[in-house]
């Protein structure tokens, strides 16, 4: 075999569909539940806060999703995206893995996130929305969401979570460079936000609290609509876009992988990756050993409940079954921002209940000596959320070198960390330290969980 180490695919290799697990699915999703009437809901329930293509894209059960030409213009700005073997991580490991890594970092914004914010501002601008709101944690979302704006003219505000918004200037200013408008949250622009601030003006904000305001604004503004980046169907199918380019450039290299391995925030770079080599598996292809990475201080998929819960602190959305940690549940400060959600997308939830998947959780400093590690010799430097998926990869590819196994692993390096230099130094100043949450934070969280006879 030749020694190639990158794998590029040619631009009209760029996927047409995206692909949709739901097709092959041994088991259907649970039905998202309207909370008043505790029925599942229609589409008409969320049509104040989406377009109807996205909708239609929410519950299809279609296997394959046709990608929009204006959105394929826009993704071959950066896509196909290289897939690289991991040659000098491997020799520094000494292992007899065969180590891949699919790269995302190459977008505009820096992350995989662009992958669906230009088919969420597309189909927006394609129904006549020119207004859309997000939240977001550590900026990346946001800034995403912010660039497909600009491309298609639509004015955006982003509520960012206080903390990351005084920690984390430069995805502001990036966010603000494309155009959009940045707001702290909690804030006093809407009840959402006003109820938690009269409660603690000091609140350092979260995911849910900044969710629960930009759907606040879309559902009483006529001409807005929400956008969110993560956890949905849609989401998680726009991502294949780049598991299919895996799937191909896997191929290329003559391995077909043993374990596939993603960081899981609210699940979407995961699913983007890890979809569509499962739908070879349900169809009969080789068993692939799939791994979710989260945080040990926000672990939904390792210690949350599998049941129905609100996707927001202030329970304005439709109730999902989902692995949660509480819609109340405030992670505790840690760097990997974008993998501070206290749910995870039902649809990865789903796979885990089903036995398709597994999960595992580490803290942030283990992850970060695995991300300068991985710096260290194949020259990217990872976003800190990625550092999770790495710290996976490198504790498989020592498993290799003991049992001296040659397996093939395969990990999606989701974004780069040029924009979080800051928790790199604190990590070589000693400053990180790993955060545990509150077992009663937890606990109470828990106890507040709607009550829905499941299923
Ligand atoms: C947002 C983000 C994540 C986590 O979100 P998912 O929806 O779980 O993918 C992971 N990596 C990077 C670089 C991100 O920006």
């Amino acid at each position: 075999m030749s020694d190639t180490t990158k794998y590029v695919l040619d631009e009209e290799r760029l996927p047409s569909t995206w692909y949709n697990i739901a097709a092959d699915l041994p088991k259907p999703l649970s039905p998202v539940i309207h909370p008043g009437t505790g029925q599942p809901i229609g589409p008409d329930d969320l049509a104040p806060l989406f377009p109807m293509a996205l909708i239609a894209q929410e519950v299809s059960s279609d296997r394959d999703i046709e990608i929009p030409e204006p959105v394929r213009q826009v993704y071959r700005m950066w896509r196909p995206t290289p897939l690289i073997r991991a040659r000098n991580l491997e020799k520094a490991l000494d292992t007899p893995a065969k180590i891949y890594y699919k790269y995302e970092g190459v977008s505009p914004a820096g992350s995989h996130k662009p992958n669906t914010a230009v088919p969420q501002a597309f189909y927006n601008k394609d129904a006549g929305i020119n207004k859309l709101t997000t939240e977001t944690g550590a900026g990346q979302w946001g800034s995403a969401l912010a660039f497909a704006c600009a491309h298609f003219g639509i004015d955006l505000d982003v509520f960012m979570v206080k903390v990351s918004f005084e920690q984390k200037p430069y995805r502001r200013a990036l966010m603000e460079t494309y155009g959009a408008r940045c707001v702290a949250s909690p804030s006093s622009e809407t009840n959402a936000g006003k109820t938690i601030l009269a409660e603690n003006p000091n609140s350092p904000g979260s995911l849910g609290i900044a969710i629960s305001e930009a759907v606040e604004v879309a559902a009483t503004n006529d001409d807005t609509k929400y956008s969110l980046g993560s956890v949905l169907n849609h989401v998680l199918t726009h991502q294949t876009v780049l598991g299919k380019e895996a799937v191909e450039q896997m191929e290329m290299t003559g391995n077909w992988p043993d374990i596939l391995i993603g960081c899981t925030g609210g699940g979407s770079n995961f699913s983007g990756l890890v979809n569509p080599f499962l739908g070879k598996q349900l169809n009969g292809g080789p068993k692939i050993r799939v791994i979710a990475v989260e945080p040990a201080a926000c672990p939904s998929l390792t210690k949350g409940k599998y049941a129905y819960d609100f996707g927001d602190t202030g329970h304005l959305t439709p109730l999902v079954k989902m692995h949660t940690l509480g819609s109340t549940f405030v992670p505790p400060p840690f760097h990997a921002g974008g993998l501070r959600y206290h749910g995870m997308a039902p649809l990865v939830s789903h796979l885990q209940d089903l036995g398709l998947i597994e999960s595992r959780a580490y803290h942030q400093t283990e992850c970060f000596a695995a991300g300068v590690q991985f710096a260290r010799a194949e020259g990217i430097v990872p976003a800190p959320e990625a550092n999770h998926a790495i710290k996976a990869v490198v504790d498989e590819a020592l498993v290799c070198k003991e049992a001296g196994a040659g397996r093939t692993i395969l990990f999606n390096l989701s974004g780069h960390g040029h924009f979080d230099m800051q928790a790199y130094t604190d990590y070589f100043a000693g400053k990180l330290t790993d955060q545990s949450y509150a077992e009663e934070e937890l606990a109470m969280a828990l106890a507040g969980l709607p009550a829905i006879a499941a299923e």
